[in-house]
């Protein structure tokens, strides 16, 4: 008999319980609120029952990185669970900022213009008979300047920045990134700050931008620790993911 009681054996109200510790040491260990630390459950590939068990524990916030798996999952909860707040943190395909435009709250993975331009004119006006207010959004950014990930490049961040908070039904809210994995804390928190630190110059040319959607399981502590406000959790929540069909 397995008598083990780590984390991968322990149900969903635990994992979320553990995570929920791990953000607030990091937190308390870097002199911060950890109340200003807002946890993103990434439920991609998990069902809207995993969903809605940690809906039950309190769970609100919730990530998705495919349009076609989400929406199915999004409208099957929305009656019951009609507070939940959901974020778009995957790849964002032209022929998909409709979907992702009437059916997101935020999305945190925009790194060009022209996208940001499509979900500003595609996000309706209301929703079930709502208002509803304009698509929160991040900007994602290349940190570390591999050029297979996704991002916009820092030199290019502040045009783009410019350009993405003049559009009327988007709120520039931060900047998100999904930087090499590395071992270590001191590692990993070096694209974290960097992160930061361009953030702060964009607050500094003018623009209020309050959220820095960094860290993910593995380094969750680094991110919390330079400074993130919202971190995106997986794995540590629903366990490892079977790899995902072509
Ligand atoms: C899958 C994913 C996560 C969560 O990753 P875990 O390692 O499972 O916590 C976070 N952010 C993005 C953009 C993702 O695609």
């Amino acid at each position: 008999m397995n008598t083990r009681s780590d984390a991968s054996d322990a149900g969903l109200p635990e994992r979320l319980r553990q995570v929920r510790l791990r953000i607030a040491q990091a937190a308390r260990a870097a002199g911060r609120d950890p109340a200003a630390v807002r946890l993103l459950a990434v439920s991609k590939t998990f069902a809207a029952q995993a969903v809605e068990e940690l809906a039950a524990c309190g769970q609100d916030e919730f990530g998705e990185n495919y349009v076609q798996e989400a929406l199915p999952k999004i409208s099957a909860l929305r009656g019951r669970w009609p507070a939940l707040c959901w974020h778009f943190i995957g790849p964002l395909q032209g022929n998909k900022t409709r979907d992702v435009a009437c059916h997101f709250d935020w999305v945190h993975s925009i790194d060009r213009i022209d996208l940001a331009r499509r979900l500003s004119a595609q996000r309706p006006a209301e929703r079930d008979g709502h208002a509803l207010p304009p698509l929160q959004v991040c900007l994602q950014v290349n940190i570390s300047g591999e050029s297979s990930k996704r991002g916009v490049a820092p030199e290019q961040l502040p045009e783009l920045a410019r350009q993405v908070a003049g559009l009327p039904a988007l709120r520039l809210r931060g900047l998100m990134c999904l930087p090499a994995p590395a071992q270590g804390l001191e590692a990993q928190r070096e694209p974290f700050a960097r992160l930061r630190a361009l953030q702060q110059q964009l607050v500094e040319l003018g623009l209020p931008l309050d959220t820095l959607s960094m860290g993910m399981s593995a380094d969750l502590e680094a991110a919390v620790l330079e400074g993130a406000t919202m971190v995106r959790v997986g794995s540590a929540l629903f366990g490892q993911r079977a790899p995902r069909p072509a």
